[in-house]
């Protein structure tokens, strides 16, 4: 995999994957950064099976690792350390 480089000069610029212009033409430096950014970011997505169950989605990388409908379950609920049943909290009041 060749690593994206930026080519150009005034107010024309490319980025460039190895001989090929993947973006562009940007008016500056700055916004032509801004896409090979962007870009990086997506070579680096790839499918991986998601740890909790086991269903392949489209990772950003090694942390990320579980996916959406699982991360959205662990951050709504607390899981596995939701323990205190309801019988005892009412015998605790009682
Ligand atoms: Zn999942």
């Amino acid at each position: 995999m060749s690593a994206l480089a930026i080519k150009g000069s005034g107010f024309t610029y490319w980025v460039m994957d190895g001989a090929v212009a993947v973006a562009g033409p940007c008016s500056s430096l700055v916004s032509a950064q801004t896409k090979l950014d962007a870009l990086e970011r997506a070579k680096r997505v790839k499918e991986r099976p998601c740890i909790r169950c086991r269903t392949v989605f489209m990772s950003e990388g090694a942390h990320h690792r579980m996916c959406g409908v699982c991360r959205s379950t662990t951050s709504s609920d607390a899981g596995d350390y939701t323990c205190a049943p309801r019988a005892s909290r009412r015998s605790i009041t009682n």
